[in-house]
């Protein structure tokens, strides 16, 4: 089966004949770039007896490609008006299944649990995201990021760039920690708002997270740690002792205490939080910990 519908014309054909329009509030910005679409696939790098979840397929454009190379494909859907459209779409992919929810709602673990892992079979999550809850999604793929051998997904470059970001530029932040600290990060390619329908106002990135057997750091407390960081980033252009000494993270503990800690940590109490690295941040929740527990 041949796919169709990665170009301005048949996506546009499609939606009119469904009498259809883009909700912007869905985030529904369709791929017609033929070569990009490949490409993706390409990077997913799927093998024959592989699973693959899909988030939000729209018409069904790359879930067409992805059913072609691998053995099952699940894809969830929000809009039943694109539902109703990969019935047309996907009509003869035996091995699809559209699942009509909220990706957000959806329980991972038994979806992935219903489809076998066996042998070599590998499970990927792709998928071109609804950009107003990519944040919100992103979350759900690092609290869930056991069930899934690779993740490939495409969202603001922005968001990419602050999720790959390294200590001491403006895009450094708890986002591009937190993802670190459980994932892999890698941006494959930027890809220009001109591949999508309608064509969105940001630019967009292709990337990669795989999941870390380990954290890219040990620490004591993983809540304080996070807690920590959240406080120390609090307000960007202040230092860490400021926003520490104006945060609740440290409970009754006094500006001596903190000075204390910092001393410990070896992180100057001038420094900023953007210019300190997931290392420097788990040496100093341990620190935390131990001031707390002592
Ligand atoms: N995969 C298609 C493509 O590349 O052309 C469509 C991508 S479009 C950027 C995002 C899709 O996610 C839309 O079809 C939208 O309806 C769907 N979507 C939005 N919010 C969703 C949610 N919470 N759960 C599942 N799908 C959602």
């Amino acid at each position: 089966m041949k796919n169709e519908l990665a170009s301005p014309v048949q996506t546009s054909a499609i939606l009119k004949k469904y009498g259809l329009r883009a909700k912007k509030r869905l985030g529904q910005n369709f791929l017609i770039d033929k070569n990009i679409l490949h490409k993706i696939v390409d990077y997913a790098n799927i093998g024959r007896d592989d699973f693959v979840l899909e988030i939000g397929p729209g018409i069904g454009t790359m879930t067409q490609l992805l059913a072609q190379k691998a053995a099952e494909v699940a894809a969830v859907e929000i809009d039943d008006r694109m539902v109703e459209v990969m019935k047309e779409t996907l009509d003869g992919y035996q091995n699809v299944r559209v699942i009509h929810g909220d990706f957000l709602q959806l329980d991972l673990t038994e979806l992935m649990r219903s489809y076998k892992k066996e042998g070599h079979r590998k499970y990927h999550i792709v998928g071109n995201l609804p950009y107003y809850i990519s944040t919100p999604i992103l979350w759900r793929l690092i609290e869930n990021r056991e069930q899934a051998d690779t993740i490939l997904i495409m969202l603001q470059k922005e968001v990419a760039r602050r999720i790959t970001a390294e200590p001491g530029g403006k895009e450094y932040g708890s986002l591009s920690i937190a993802v670190q600290y459980y994932m892999e990060t890698e941006i494959l390619e930027e890809i220009s708002h001109n591949a999508f329908l309608p064509t969105p106002e940001v630019d967009s990135a292709l990337m990669r997270l795989a999941p870390r057997k380990e954290p890219v750091v040990k620490v004591k407390d993983e809540k304080l740690f996070f807690e920590l960081i959240r406080c120390s980033f609090a307000q960007r252009r202040k230092t860490i002792f400021n926003n520490l000494k104006n945060s609740r993270v440290l409970g009754d503990k006094d500006n001596w205490d903190i000075r204390m800690i910092l001393t410990e940590s070896n992180i100057d109490r001038q420094r900023r939080a953007e210019t300190i690295s997931i290392e420097e941040f788990g040496i100093l929740a341990d620190h935390t910990v131990d001031l707390l527990t002592n």
